[in-house]
């Protein structure tokens, strides 16, 4: 093969990965247009129980601001699709994400989003909700609690496994709440984060502070997999959720269904049980559209990874055009 027909044959074969790559580009777009077109926003019916009304909530949660992977903006349309009504955004020792998603969720018509904060040191860690300002982590956990206090806000100790319990018990007396609930409950790694610990944590603690199953989330599909059903006095807002928080009007599911909580509440519960909305972890599309154009979608970005786009070389196209007339 003479050098000008290599060149011809190499310039065909760029041509058509090029081709191939802006194809692969659409197919993205489609992908995108799709799940936009198709993203659920469920309902989030308006539920009473004696008098209160009743909200599925989540407390603690991380941005990119530290270890989450999705921004205080996109955490907020998240927990919309997860059907949450009331959120607490506790990034890592600062309030910012939480007022941020705050302030997105207000302009979007999103859940309530309370902002707080995981005052997190080597010894414990301790989910606050009801923030305006970052709480310090430098200084003794008394005065952390008295910090949130003064604000306003609420303590809840947070995943209180063996490691973390000594950290917490200067305070244990004044928590408001403690995590019983996390995804611990279904599944760990780590042999030292026992899913029991925390269940005898609560109900060891005097006086029993308000029940809290949180997601702690970081990344992956597990936004509001532990909930909490706070029983809030009407108007519901942050301030609702926090001052009931304060009271220990709270109810949580463990993993075979059993309610643990407000004693009252609990057996209000049992007489006329609440499911909680049901949120689809496994999400396979809305219908075979969705399904379709996520395939596509996911074609596209193979393609986008995979297929290279050489840039020419210098003087080759000159080379492939020929001489000029
Ligand atoms: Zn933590
Ligand atoms: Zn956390």
């Amino acid at each position: 093969m003479t050098m000008a027909a290599r060149r011809a044959r190499g310039e065909e074969r760029r041509a058509s990965i090029s081709r191939a790559w802006i194809i692969a580009c659409a197919l993205v777009v489609l992908g995108l247009v799709g799940g936009a077109a198709f993203d659920p926003r469920p309902e989030r019916p308006v539920v009473r129980r004696a008098g209160y009304r009743v909200l599925e909530a989540d407390f603690h949660m991380h941005t990119t601001y530290s270890d989450g992977t999705l921004s205080p903006l996109t955490l907020v349309r998240q927990a919309d699709r997860r059907g949450l009504d009331a959120v607490g955004v506790t990034e890592h020792n600062t309030v910012l994400a939480g007022r941020l998603a705050r302030a997105w969720s207000e302009l979007t018509g999103g859940p309530i989003v309370i902002p707080g904060e995981e005052v997190t040191t080597g010894g414990y860690h301790l989910i606050a909700v009801g923030l305006e300002t970052t709480v310090s982590p430098d200084q003794p956990i008394e005065g952390v609690v008295a910090d949130i206090h003064a604000q306003g806000g609420v303590a809840i100790g947070a995943h209180p496994v063996k490691r973390f319990q000594p950290g917490l018990a200067p305070v244990r007396a004044e928590l408001d709440g403690v995590e019983l609930m996390h995804p611990i409950a279904f599944a760990t790694r780590n042999p030292d984060w026992r899913w029991l610990d925390l269940l005898t944590y609560y109900e060891e603690t005097t006086p029993r502070p308000a029940a809290i199953g949180s997601s702690d989330y970081h990344f992956a599909s597990i936004l509001g997999l532990c909930r909490t059903l706070v029983f809030v006095h009407e108007p519901a807002s942050a301030g609702a959720v926090v001052e009931a928080i304060r009271a220990r009007r709270t109810v949580v599911l463990d993993p075979d269904g059993r309610l643990l909580g407000h004693p009252e509440l609990v057996a209000l519960l049992e007489r006329e049980p609440y499911v909680p909305r049901s949120s689809d972890y496994a999400y396979r599309g809305e219908n075979a559209a969705d399904r379709a154009l996520r395939l596509l979608g996911l074609a596209g970005v193979a393609g986008v990874a995979f297929l290279r786009v050489r840039p020419r070389r210098r003087g080759e196209a000159k080379a492939g055009a020929g001489p000029a007339p």
